[in-house]
């Protein structure tokens, strides 16, 4: 059953002003297609940028408190949805139902901790170096927020963003990717359902070139969050220069697991598998790479692939499906390509390989989970970020190497190390270089309320999650009250 899906522009449900659709399909089983969208352009931005911008100049006198409470009825309504939500996720992008439960149980916290973020939205009060004097510092909302998503958390990603902009007092104009639309419109239509005014948020689908750029150029569009990959991090960085755009970019990793010789080592297995293969290699955070200490490496070896061969490949819906297809056509070739580079480099491959085939397979995006071992650091199967299912195994002498090679690439987003040594693990956390850190955790499950973000190329210093996304949905404003009836100058009547 397809569905046609719209945009929501303004409180209304509308089609792309040229009239023009185009299908979100189940990569599981690419014949069935899912819905269909407007395929919109710069016109119907410009309307919806005028909406936000309108609804802009009465959201913000609205209490946060008021906005919060709003934000609990979205969070309610997600709890009820949960379910249905998490299938439709699963059918149109393909990771098993479990994680898409988790991604809606993310949006899930991240709309409670709004709603009572609104009754916070702390400010500074400081003593004034003049007598009689009282100073402050506030936070104000912005304006209108541009939000740009992919599509591997096509749910929660977008509600890092818009709950916490919205909370804020900002109006959105949000372009999920075009992968994900149909779980991004369920999304919409239940924070409108929830009672945001017409125009808090609007919705324009399509693709990045024609309303992601429409977006990041706009001049009355005042920040831009967006995740995706660094190419496009850097390209949005230079179309939001002429108007000086706040922008916030959560990009690429290459996000590496150090193994140590004194680690338990059943539990670094289980948690590479998970880090490496869960949501099918396709999460920022993903293991890509695994570092282990020689002493262990023939050992953790040997458990690593007769797992890893054992891992069961189907469609998401399945219960006793472990990993699903890749989301497209393109990324299922970027991760073979993948595998041809590091045979050519004279890397081993060790499990896996191949477009998967078989019963419940042929007619999906699926690929082996794939390992290579044996890689040196040196090769582009090392440095790249592939977002697949592929994971290079490097062979280290000690944690000092060990840091040394994780460290060793543009990126820095996610690192975990096992260990059972507890100074190992803390001069660990001081010196790899990335956003996040896990001491016998996998690479990935980052919880709502915690900072999320990476340094390097992976982003360009803001961070989502917990307390430190409002620092960029707010502006500082210092607000200064003399009540001594008379001309105080400072630094000088006082001095
Ligand atoms: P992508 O960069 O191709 O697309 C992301 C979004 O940007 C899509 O909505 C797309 O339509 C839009 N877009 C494309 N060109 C644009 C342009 N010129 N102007 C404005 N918008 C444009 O990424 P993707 O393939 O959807 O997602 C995979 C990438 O996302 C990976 O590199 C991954 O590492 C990254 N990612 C990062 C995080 C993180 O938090 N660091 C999380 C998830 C994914
Ligand atoms: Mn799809």
């Amino acid at each position: 059953m397809s569905t046609k899906y719209q945009n929501l522009i303004n409180g209304k449900w509308v089609d792309a002003q040229s009239g023009e659709t185009f299908e979100t399909r189940n990569p599981a089983n690419w014949s069935e297609v899912i819905g269909t969208l407007p395929k919109s352009a710069a016109a119907d931005v410009e309307v919806a940028v005028k909406a936000a911008r309108a609804a802009y100049e009465k959201w913000r006198l609205v209490p946060a408190p008021a906005r919060g409470d709003i934000m609990r009825k979205i969070g309610d309504l997600l709890v009820q949805r949960k379910e249905e939500l998490a299938r439709l996720m699963t059918r149109e992008m393909g990771k098993v139902l479990a994680e898409t439960r988790g991604d809606v149980q993310e949006g899930i916290d991240t709309a409670y901790y709004a709603a009572t973020e609104g009754r916070r939205l702390f400010g500074h009060t400081v003593p004034s170096e003049l007598p009689n004097k009282f100073a402050m510092a506030i936070r104000v909302p912005i304006g209108v927020a541009g939000i740009i998503t992919p599509w591997n958390f096509p749910l929660a990603i977008p509600t890092w963003k818009m709950f916490p902009a919205i909370l804020s007092g900002n109006t959105v104009v949000f372009k999920p990717a075009s992968d994900t639309p149909a779980t991004a419109t369920a999304l919409v239509q239940l924070m409108h359902e929830a009672g945001l005014p017409d125009g808090v948020v609007n919705i324009v689908h399509g693709g990045g070139g024609a309303v992601g750029n429409a977006i990041t150029r706009h001049p009355d569009v005042d920040l831009i969050s967006f995740t995706g990959s660094t190419e496009i991090g850097k390209q949005i960085t230079k179309d939001s220069a002429d108007t000086l755009k706040r922008v916030s970019l959560e990009l690429g990793g290459k996000n590496a697991q150090i193994v140590m010789d004194d680690a338990d080592l059943d539990l670094a297995l289980d948690g590479i598998l998970w880090g490496a293969f869960g949501t099918t290699g396709q999460r920022c955070t993903a293991t890509s790479r695994l570092i282990l200490h020689e002493k262990i490496y023939d050992r953790f070896m040997d458990m690593l692939v007769t797992r890893t061969k054992k891992l069961r490949l189907g469609d998401g819906l399945k219960p006793e499906t472990e990993v699903g297809p890749l989301v497209n056509e393109g990324q299922r070739k970027t991760v073979q390509s993948y595998v041809e580079i590091g045979q050519n480099e004279g890397a081993k491959l060790v499990a896996g390989g191949h477009a998967a085939k078989g019963p419940g397979l042929d007619g999906g995006w699926f690929h082996e989970p794939t390992i290579f071992s044996e890689v040196t650091p040196n090769m582009r199967i090392a440095k790249e970020e592939i977002f697949g299912p592929v994971l290079s195994v490097l062979r280290v002498t000690s944690l000092e190497e060990g840091i040394n090679v994780l460290n060793d690439t543009i990126y820095g987003l996610s690192s975990s190390v096992y260990t059972r040594d507890v100074n190992k693990a803390f001069v660990a956390v001081r010196d790899i270089k990335a956003g996040i850190t896990y001491i016998n955790v996998p690479t990935i499950g980052a919880e709502a309320h915690m900072p999320f973000g990476g340094v390097k190329q992976t982003g360009n210093g803001h961070r989502e999650g917990g307390w430190t996304v409002y620092d960029f949905y707010t502006e500082w404003k210092a607000v200064y009250f003399d009540y001594s009836g008379k001309l105080q100058r400072a630094q000088i009547d006082n001095y």
